[in-house]
């Protein structure tokens, strides 16, 4: 089967957001809004501070796996003013001089944010790309500022990579109907869809009143998305999607299907959208993105996303994976009833193979980890989702562990051995919850629950990085 190639990297405005990235897996940083440097303060940060946090970003380029980031140049004006630009107050902000529409006026706060991407390209991988970009001539103006800046640094003597990446976002209508000229210009694009659902329906994203207006399963919308892809696939550009539609879980079919490289999401969404991608398959997903695609309105997508994965599982955890009050007496029965559970909720075809696949770990050594919980966990054929399911038996369980103590909860953790980068999954989830098991708090919630629906709610945000 063809497992998906789409990257999961991450949105960071902070160095913080970065480390808090990195440790939830993400596979870069696909969109830095560089903007919180330069707002709340008197004057524009100078490139050497600039520099000092974009380098610090930057991995170095012999770390592996690459983590590459891409630097949007700041996104200001409009609804996001910087005092020190002086700018007209505006009636229609978001309509008005924002993202790449104020570069020209401030030549050389652009030329100094450029210096210190581009300076900061000699450390590690990086990418530069402008906000709001509505043509053609916009796009090549912002590579002729890249290129010109570049020269500069030669000329200085100042290292920087030949090959940096420089690409626009995709975030306003009249640039997705260019898109074939854009690709001729740029290295890349980022469909940006909190702008675009908004200039597209014309309706303001923040209003409550038409908000509701600006979704992105209307497949109007979806097809504006096929055209972007399509025009930008026409010159081989590599396309990444940065906008909140990127970070949902049921909507990630959609994204494999639609065929992009990247998508960039908030980080607490990152290790979710993982374990989801690792249960899709390219094909199914590009079947539903032209089904949707071709569909009446957004609601028969919701439909169509909410079969699918009905279909397919695609939940990581569910209330028929959730037993609380197991009659189980001793591990054989536990390990018996998780892969029992999994058959009866058409996760596996054959309950033994899953046993045998957490005997083969639970054989090397003991997975209780303490506080009374076990994890028994796996990398296997047998199931064609990743999945956890909890048994919370009657009495406590000796488990083998090396302290003696029993075991009140077991918690499984199965994760496809087909799946992309099954086995980064596997230790990243596992690693997760033991974080999480080490807090009372969190132990506490699951002791507790009376419901299968807590215990699910439990690990769903556990899942999410809450
Ligand atoms: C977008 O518009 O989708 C986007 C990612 O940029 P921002 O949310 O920063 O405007
Ligand atoms: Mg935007």
């Amino acid at each position: 089967r063809n497992a998906p190639r789409l990257h999961v990297a991450a949105n960071a405005s902070t160095l913080q957001d970065i480390e808090f990235a990195k440790r939830e897996g993400a596979e870069g940083i696909g969109l830095f809004r560089t903007e919180m440097l330069f707002l709340e303060r008197t004057e524009p940060p100078p490139e050497e501070e600039q520099f000092s946090v974009y380098a610090s970003a930057v991995k170095s380029p012999r770390e592996r796996p690459a983590f590459p980031i891409t630097f949007r140049t700041l996104d200001i004006g409009g609804d996001k003013p910087a005092p020190y630009l002086r700018l007209p107050p505006q009636e229609n902000p978001f309509l008005g001089l924002r993202g790449i529409r104020i570069y020209e006026r401030f030549a050389d706060l652009l030329r100094s944010q450029l210096r210190a991407i581009i300076r900061a390209s000699a450390l590690g991988p990086v990418k530069v790309m402008a906000p709001m970009v509505s043509s053609v001539r916009e796009a090549s103006w912002f590579v002729e500022r890249v290129r010109e800046v570049q020269n500069e640094l030669r000329g200085e003597r100042i290292a920087f990579a030949r090959d940096m990446p420089v690409g626009v976002m995709i975030e306003v209508p009249s640039a997705a109907f260019d898109i074939k000229e854009i690709a001729k210009v740029v290295d890349f694009v980022s469909i940006g869809t909190n702008d675009l659902t908004q200039y597209f329906f014309s309706a303001d994203r923040t209003n409550p009143a038409v908000g509701g207006l600006c979704d992105p399963l209307e497949p109007s919308f979806l097809r504006l998305l096929r055209t972007i892809v399509d025009g930008a696939r026409g010159r081989k550009r590599w396309v990444g999607v940065c906008g909140e539609m990127a970070g949902e879980a049921r909507t990630l079919e959609l994204m494999v299907g639609l065929g992009v490289d990247e998508i960039s999401v908030s980080p607490a969404r990152v290790l979710e959208l993982k374990a989801v991608r690792a249960a899709l398959k390219v094909e199914d997903c590009g079947r539903s993105f032209r089904k949707a695609a071709s569909m009446r309105d957004a609601s028969q997508v919701r439909t169509l996303l909410a079969a699918d994965r009905a279909r397919s599982g695609q939940a990581i955890i569910d209330r028929d994976l959730v037993s609380i009050r197991s009659a189980a007496t001793s591990k054989v029965e536990v390990i018996k009833e998780l892969s029992e559970m999994a058959w009866a909720a058409g996760r596996v075809e054959n309950a033994a193979d899953l046993e045998e696949a957490l005997w083969a770990r639970e054989e090397t050594f003991s997975t209780a980890i303490g506080f009374g919980f076990a994890v028994p966990h796996c990398k296997t054929d047998a199931v064609g989702t990743p999945m956890i399911a909890l048994v919370k038996p009657a009495t406590s369980i000796d488990w083998g562990s090396s302290d003696g103590e029993p075991v009140r909860v077991a918690i499984m953790l199965a994760i496809p051995a087909v799946a992309k980068e099954a086995s980064r999954l596997h230790m990243e989830l596992l690693a997760r919850l033991a974080r999480k098991l080490m807090h009372e708090k969190f132990r506490n919630r699951i002791l507790s629950a009376d419901r299968p629906e807590s215990v699910v709610a439990a690990l769903k945000s556990a899942l999410q990085g809450d």
